[in-house]
């Protein structure tokens, strides 16, 4: 059975050593929350997530979700009072509106917290990941009577929330929407249509399960402007404000998937619904992206969270397991074997996920405090520099750390040999559960194509020269410290092959679209290894910080390794994706469809 320890010590460190957090001490959004706040609240909420909702990740995983004849759903046992639990130790509402029932610590903390959750157990995470999503899309843009209604128990997570995109012929192509919404004389719409693969679209564990389902009100104009979002409760709140009048939306099966089996995937039919308008009539979209890009974020945080554990295991086998001798000749001769941590190639697959792992949560980190200003900072410019970030990097992350979170639950899975493929271990539930994010939030090639199209060229390139920018100033500011110089090269490096890649796409991208779409997977990873690069420069520097006040411990001192590694044996990646990107679309869509 797999085991978990949150890492929180790594987290604070980040937060006080890298990020330098007593610089927010009295920003809005981050004065409610000293350090030592945010410690023990990341103290408890480990605690928590170790003991009571990661020992139900295998037994959801074998036991799964059950619909019931009536359409009701079960969850796997002790999924509901692990809920409750959650729900009652204030953990749904971590960053909620206070006005709302929430605690109102900043949005960071409940961030860097869901890591925790996520890697404890991923299917259970999403019924509160989702919840928190579709609060944030009501809070921008819902009426305040909306507000009133639904807010005071979503916040807490006595109700959960769900997102509705997908139909059967429509997934990434929202467009073609069918669902329809009528207006109702009271104000209201009935809303009929069928969504599928609904996320916690139906379960035992709250009294209401409140739906933002996209949809096109009668006469609307097609495709993605003539949507709009609803709020459709499964009982409509009575007078009282507590679940009375079942609505006309029921689940009509649960999905059999390759993983994430405690998470109920759900097709939800509506027939005649009632629902209400959020926000603006055909302005749906705009809307529901609220609840898409913090999705998006909090599934960039699950390809971080499945490496993490997958890691932690893995790491434990290597130590424990014997197998074969040294290259150099037995290093415990007394055993009638060595351990596989002596073998170069296990200790190659443990550092390229623990190099990934730091550093990604670094750069989740950065992200996070990049949200909290954006959000709270009083400084438009502050708030403007932060959306830029934050806008550019959603699509990286979520689409590095996903792919690197699969790619790596496999790596761990390698390790135990065999015993990674039976199910005993757990190793393969963790290869299993991470594939869904590579594909569910926009799949990983439409993250590419949102960087490339969209998230570069807007406002004339501002984000990225942005980032080009800091990082610039980090490298030239350090160039005199001689114990960081040796750390910077590879960063260099990474960063004029993205400036030449970046310079390719505005000239080759423009010429001929198809070359944007062939480039945009191998940007994308470019784009994140430079910035994992970067990151690592960062970790270097606060660790020598810390050494020159005569601090040295074996996890403080292994960040220097660990970060020569990545500059050695990872970051070199970005030459091999210049090099692929460069190449155009020529070739990728020279045959014809027949011959496919
Ligand atoms: C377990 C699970 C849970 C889910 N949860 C939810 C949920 O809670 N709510 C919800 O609404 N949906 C949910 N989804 C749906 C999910 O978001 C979609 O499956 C996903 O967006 C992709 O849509 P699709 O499956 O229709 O694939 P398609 O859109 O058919 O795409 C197929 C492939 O083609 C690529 N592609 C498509 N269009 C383009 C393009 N224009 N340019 C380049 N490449 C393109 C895609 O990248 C993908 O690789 C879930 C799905 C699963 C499996």
């Amino acid at each position: 059975m797999p085991t978990y320890k949150a890492p929180v010590s790594d987290t604070v460190f980040l937060l006080n050593d890298v990020f330098e957090y007593a610089r927010y001490a009295n920003a809005p959004g981050f004065s409610e929350a000293p350090i030592d706040v945010v410690e023990a609240v990341l103290t408890e909420g480990a605690k928590f997530v170790e003991e009571v909702v990661q020992p139900l990740n295998r037994v959801g995983d074998l036991e799964g979700c059950t619909r019931h004849e009536d359409g009701s759903v079960t969850t796997p046992k002790g999924f509901k009072e692990a809920y409750k639990a959650l729900v009652e130790g204030g953990w749904v509402g971590l960053a909620g509106d206070p006005k709302y029932r929430g605690q109102g610590l900043p949005h960071f903390l409940a961030a860097l917290f869901s890591e925790y959750e996520i890697s404890s157990n991923l299917a259970f995470a999403m019924y509160p990941g989702l919840t928190n999503g579709a609060v944030a899309a009501m809070m921008a843009h819902a009426s305040d009577a909306l507000k009133d209604r639904y807010l005071p128990k979503m916040t807490t997570g006595e109700w959960t929330g769900t997102m509705n995109l997908t139909e059967p012929h429509c997934g990434t192509d929202l467009g073609l929407i069918k669902t329809k919404a009528v207006p109702q004389p009271d104000g209201s719409y009935a809303i009929t249509g069928q969504k599928i693969f609904i996320s916690a679209g139906e379960h035992d564990l709250a009294d209401n399960i409140i739906h933002l389902v996209l949809a096109r009100i009668e006469g609307a104009p097609a495709g993605v402007k003539g949507i709009s979002l609803f709020v459709v409760p499964k009982f409509l709140p009575d007078a009282e404000g507590k679940p009375g009048e079942r609505n006309g939306v029921v689940c009509g099966s649960l999905e059999h998937k390759m993983g994430i089996h405690g998470n109920a995937t759900a097709v939800l039919n509506y027939d005649g619904a009632k629902g209400w308008l959020v926000g603006e009539e055909h302005r749906g979209l705009p809307a529901m992206f609220v609840m898409m890009n913090g999705a998006r974020l909090g599934v960039a945080i699950q390809g971080l969270a499945i490496s993490e554990v997958a890691y932690q295991n893995a790491a434990a086998y290597a130590k424990e397991r014997r197998q074969g001798r040294s290259l150099k000749g037995p290093a415990e001769p007394d055993k009638p074997a060595d351990l596989l941590l002596v073998h170069p190639d296990v200790r190659r697959m443990l550092l390229e996920i623990r190099a990934f792992n730091e550093a990604a949560r670094a750069l989740l980190v950065s992200v996070a405090l990049a949200q909290e200003e954006a959000l709270a900072s009083p400084d438009p410019k502050v708030r403007q520099a932060a959306d830029d970030r934050l806008g550019l990097m959603t699509p990286v992350i979520k689409g590095v750390f996903t792919d690197t979170g699969f790619a790596n639950a496999v790596k761990a899975q390698q390790v135990f040999g065999g015993h990674g493929y039976i199910a005993e271990w757990g190793m393969e539930q963790f290869v299993r559960d991470a594939r869904i994010a590579m594909i569910y939030e926009g799949a990983n090639g439409v993250q590419a194509l949102d960087l490339v199209g969209r998230k570069l060229p807007k406002d004339g390139g501002r984000a990225i020269m942005g980032f080009f920018g800091e990082v610039g100033q980090f490298l030239a500011a350090s160039k005199e410290e001689a114990a960081l110089a040796p750390y910077l090269a590879g960063v260099q490096t990474a960063l004029g092959h993205l400036q030449q890649a970046t310079m390719w796409l505005s000239k080759n991208g423009l010429a001929d679209p198809n070359n944007a779409g062939a480039a945009s997977t191998d940007y994308m990873h470019l784009f994140g290894l430079t910035a994992l690069g970067y990151m690592w420069a960062r970790i270097v520097k606060a660790v020598l910080a810390r050494q020159a006040k005569g601090e040295s411990n074996p996890t403080l001192d292994a960040k220097l390794t660990l970060a020569r590694f990545f500059g050695e044996r990872m970051l070199p990646e970005t030459g091999a994706h210049l090099a692929r990107l460069s190449a155009g679309a020529a070739t990728l869509m020279a045959l014809p469809a027949e011959v496919f």
